[in-house]
């Protein structure tokens, strides 16, 4: 079932009647299954007698992406290749801007359904295509549980206001996609694409692309590789999970946020699978949806209602006035961002932590934490610190540049958060020190699983 809350038509126009096809403009849900926006797209061409369209314009020099993320995104586009194929849908994937694309395939399109993406130069692009379209332009949200509009109206303050209203009405959503097949297959349609997804390796070397940052061996892209990591997940993990997943050296999490990123794999189905495994405990299944649902939905929520989402600006006022307080504070160490992206400063647990960002484009939950208030703490001032954090997050991770990017980066710095006990550099912002990180978890045994991590993207 496709909730109707999930669908909203971005123009008024009718269904051109000489349409060839119904085009699905794909760019978020980068996936080929459990995909709403692609299904409402197959009912509609059923429903007209006429083949499926899928669009992707690959962007040279996308903002802020690099090698390491282009790779992973065309391994998931060569797994879409492959699944469109079998399904009897043309892909179409042509170089230029994305809504350009869109809207040149649009001009023979009977409708054109699109999916939803919560950042605003993606949600313009949306907005633009319905405008210039002569075809009806309709968006369909497929990348969150509970539509953020119908989990709230306004910028919410923490995940304790949220959470109530995602509760209340996530039953409705927690439901799998009943899927359909397209009647009519579009093999005899004229229509050409710019690259070839059999060698993405190939491909890739042919982008004019920052190639500053290497794809990475710990994670193939892809929807395949997505489902593995859940299967994995649900059978050997979520047991304990509640528990484990805060143990750094752990491998207790699921390993899904970089492809949830890119749209390889439904948040709907992830939650699916979890709740209705059987596997674990009834906290350990409530745990690892309240991070995939509430608190992933907290950061939706966050770069849809805030107002310059991506900035220091957007802290909230009581944030921003204790750090401005303590701005002149002395800083027992300064180090900028050469420094810091060597992974070369006086902690050796953070130094871990950068290693594992910088070779394996990952890094686990509880050493973001850490990593971003030692970032807080040794830089010249609050802002640069912000600036640098964000900057470097989304230069490495893979999972970067995402809504969480932003809400996790700005957490770190007092949003979603409460005021604590005041002291030097941080003023009101909750402060973690190495202390904390050797009385809770064994280090040792990160620092051994960095090492190999490290180790094996180097063989
Ligand atoms: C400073 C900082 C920066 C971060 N940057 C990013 C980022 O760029 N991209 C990103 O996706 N996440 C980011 N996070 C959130 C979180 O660390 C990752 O989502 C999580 O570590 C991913 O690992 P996993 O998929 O194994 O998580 P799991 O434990 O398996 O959780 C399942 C899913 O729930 C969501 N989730 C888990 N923890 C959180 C959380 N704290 N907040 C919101 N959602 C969560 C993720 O989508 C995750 O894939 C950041 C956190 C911090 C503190």
């Amino acid at each position: 079932m496709i909730q109707n809350t999930r669908i909203q038509n971005l123009n008024d126009h009718e269904r051109r009647a000489d349409g060839a096809y119904v085009l699905y403009w794909m760019q978020e849900s980068q996936r080929a299954r459990g995909n709403a926006a692609l299904e409402m797209a197959i009912r509609g061409a059923n429903k007209y007698g006429l083949p499926v369209v899928v669009c992707f314009g690959l962007m040279d020099g996308y903002p802020e992406a690099n090698e390491r993320h282009y790779a992973f995104m065309l391994d998931g586009l060569a797994d879409c290749a492959a699944e469109f194929q079998a399904r009897g849908i043309a892909f179409v994937l042509r170089r230029g801007m994305p809504g350009d694309v869109a809207l040149e395939l649009s001009h023979k399109a009977a409708a054109v359904i699109c999916d939803r993406s919560y950042i605003p130069a993606q949600r313009e692009w949306r907005t633009a295509l319905a405008e210039a379209a002569t075809c009806p332009v309709v968006q369909v949200e497929t990348e969150v549980v509970v539509p953020v509009d119908v989990a709230s109206d306004k910028s919410e303050y923490a995940a304790r206001t949220i959470r109530p209203r995602i509760h209340r009405v996530w039953d409705e959503y927690l439901v799998p996609l009943d899927e359909t097949e397209p009647e009519m297959p579009a093999d005899g349609l004229p229509l050409e694409s710019d690259f070839d997804l059999s060698d993405p390796a190939a491909l890739l070397s042919t982008l004019d692309l920052d190639r500053s940052v290497k794809p990475v061996k710990r994670f193939r892209g892809g929807r395949v590789a997505a489902l593995e990591m859940l299967n994995r997940f649900v059978d050997d993990v979520l047991d304990g999970y509640a528990k484990g997943r805060n143990e750094p050296s752990s491998a207790q999490t699921s390993f899904l946020s970089p492809y949830l990123h890119f749209g390889h794999i439904s948040p709907v189905e992830m939650a699916l699978a979890a709740r209705d495994s059987g596997i674990g405990a009834t906290e350990d299944r409530g745990s690892f949806i309240e991070e995939l649902v509430v608190r992933r939905e907290l950061a939706m929520n966050y770069a849809n209602f805030a107002i310059g989402f991506e900035t220091y600006d957007a802290l909230p006022d009581w944030a921003r006035k204790t750090l401005s307080e303590h701005a002149g504070d002395e800083r027992e160490y300064v180090y900028d961002r050469a420094a810091l992206e060597a992974c070369g400063t006086h902690d050796a647990h953070w130094n871990d932590a950068m290693r594992e960002m910088v070779h394996t484009g990952f890094m686990h939950n509880y050493m973001r934490m850490y990593w971003a208030k030692k970032i807080l703490e040794w830089s010249a001032t609050p802002e640069d610190a912000f600036n640098t954090t964000l900057a470097l997050n989304n230069k490495y991770f893979l999972d970067g540049r995402d809504p969480n990017s932003y809400a996790n980066v700005a957490w770190c710095f007092g949003l979603h958060d409460r005021a604590w006990t005041e002291r030097q550099v941080f003023g009101k912002i909750r402060y973690m020190n190495a202390n904390g990180l050797n009385r809770k978890f064994d280090m040792e045994a990160y620092t051994a699983f960095v090492d190999s991590v490290v180790k094996a993207e180097q063989a």
